[in-house]
């Protein structure tokens, strides 16, 4: 069943398959090495366990497999010192309500300026986890006072976990209900979550509203593969749909083919206990469904677009490890990567998206965001720890991605620049990392197709 033409345009990009697989064998060892061999971005921290699933009880969905666990870290020492708490909680500013981001910096400043000269505000400013208006995801705050624990990314990596069954499919379902735009986002009643800053239904009105919705969230997702695979009509209505919903739901289903991936390629087999590529794994899950491969060419195409936007904003950009050496080798590499990305929009074109300005346009944006910002909180629903992980790193590198493709405008004058957290830019750059691996894991399942084809 699956046939990607090399040179066919992954749809709404402006690359082909064959370009970004190109590009990717270029860029890849690039990716690799500033994802795992830098101490910026191989620590995350995060608030893994005391967050509420804040849609349904989800107490029944946990994954118990050892798998699923994620190794912490315990020791300070192995964290790079001005990340540790103490530091941090000598740099906290005042946080007693969410001023403007301007107003936050400069009461932050004198602070900040006791560091001394050298020390940039990327490394403390994780103001708290409230969401600014452009951002589309709920913020891991990296504070002292946010509750979290650094994770070493290179010890945690996404790989089989044993994580399915009910407790999975609902939140893949949840997620995918984001993608019904006809339907109102799930923010907006006016019934708060405690922790949240944003609005959401109580539990059991979701729950009702879940229950009617299935069955047609079901329909419209099975509608929208049978379109993306171009199978035959199913009796399913001929839908045209804009640009911006396909690409929500290309994000979406993008991001689960890029997990099916990496689960498929570290795979356990629990007869001999070894690790390994699953090839049965591979054809059920992404050989049979191109569409799905093809989503994820398109997150590849759309988040190195982001990278590669950041080329000057990185400049300026202060990566504080407490080591300026390994700071400077930092920078140089990430400057490095972004400079070796096509600039303008070869690859992907995000200036057809929301250029509606109309009221009607804004709300479409306004709703994009919010249906985003819901994505990223559904992650606590997540009943593994390491899924959990990888699920909460991925929606904030999407959101990233998004940020910085419509926030921060196509030209440098006169648009001011949001700032982007530490986690996000973290975020951001292991998102790349998960889809490149998961490209090259592709490709090594394609030639384990065509030996098993020929008997070699
Ligand atoms: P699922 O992958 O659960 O898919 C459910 C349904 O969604 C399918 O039946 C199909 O109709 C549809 N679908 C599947 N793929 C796509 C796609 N790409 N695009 C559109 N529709 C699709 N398991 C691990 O072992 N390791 C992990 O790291 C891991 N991380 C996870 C992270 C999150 C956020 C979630 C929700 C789950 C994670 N899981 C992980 C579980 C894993 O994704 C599957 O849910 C599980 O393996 C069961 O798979 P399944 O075959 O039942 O189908």
């Amino acid at each position: 069943a699956f046939q990607l033409e090399p040179k066919a345009k992954v749809s709404d990009a402006c690359a082909s398959y064959a370009d970004l697989d190109s590009l990717n064998t270029k860029l890849y060892p690039y990716i690799r090495n500033l994802a795992n061999n830098t101490d910026f971005f191989s620590y995350y921290r995060l608030n893994l366990y005391d967050k509420q699933c804040p849609f349904w009880n989800d107490e029944n969905g946990l994954c118990g497999n050892i798998a699923c666990a994620v190794t912490t870290l315990e020791n300070e020492t192995q964290i790079p010192q001005i990340w540790r708490a103490e530091k941090l909680s000598r740099l906290e500013g005042p946080k007693a309500q969410h001023p403007g981001r301007k107003q936050q910096r400069e009461r932050q400043r004198p602070l900040l300026d006791q560091l001394g000269a050298g020390v940039g505000e990327s490394c403390v400013v994780e103001y708290d986890d409230e969401c600014d208006d452009r951002d589309y995801c709920v913020p891991e705050d990296e504070t002292a006072s946010g509750k979290g624990d650094y994770v070493s990314l290179a010890e945690n990596p996404e790989r089989f976990t044993g994580y399915s069954g009910e407790g999975a499919h609902q939140v893949w379902e949840a997620i995918y209900r984001e993608n019904c735009f006809s339907r109102p986002a799930t923010s907006g009643s006016g019934v708060g979550v405690p922790g949240s800053s944003a609005p959401f239904p109580a539990l059991s009105q979701n729950q009702a509203q879940a229950a009617m919705d299935f069955k047609q969230v079901m329909k419209a997702h099975d509608r929208q593969e049978a379109i993306k695979s171009g199978s035959p009509d199913e009796g399913l209505d001929d839908e045209e749909e804009c640009l911006e919903k396909r690409v929500f739901y290309r994000v979406i289903s993008g991001m689960h083919a890029s997990i099916s991936t990496h689960l498929c390629h570290d795979y356990l087999n629990q007869t001999t206990g070894e690790w390994g590529p699953n090839l049965e794994c591979y054809k059920e899950r992404l050989h049979e469904h191109p569409e799905r491969i093809s989503n994820l060419y398109f997150n590849y195409a759309l988040v190195l677009r982001a990278v590669g936007k950041l080329r000057d904003y990185v400049q300026d950009y202060t990566f504080c490890t407490g080591d300026s050496e390994q700071d400077q080798i930092t920078k140089d590499m990430i400057k490095k990567l972004a400079g070796a990305i096509p600039a303008g929009p070869q690859i992907f074109d995000e200036s057809v998206m929301f250029t509606d300005h109309t009221a009607d346009g804004i709300s479409l944006k306004e709703d994009f965001r919010n249906r985003f910002r819901n994505v990223s909180r559904i992650m606590d629903c997540v009943g593994c720890d390491k899924c959990r992980l990888w699920g909460k790193i991925q929606t904030n590198g999407f959101g990233t991605a998004l940020k910085v493709l419509f926030e921060f405008g196509n030209d440098d004058a006169g648009v001011e620049k949001p700032l982007l957290r530490r986690t996000e830019l973290v975020a951001l750059i292991n998102t790349l990392d998960k889809i490149s691996a998961a490209m090259k894991a592709l490709e090594r399942f394609r030639n384990m197709m065509i030996a098993e084809r020929d008997g070699t």
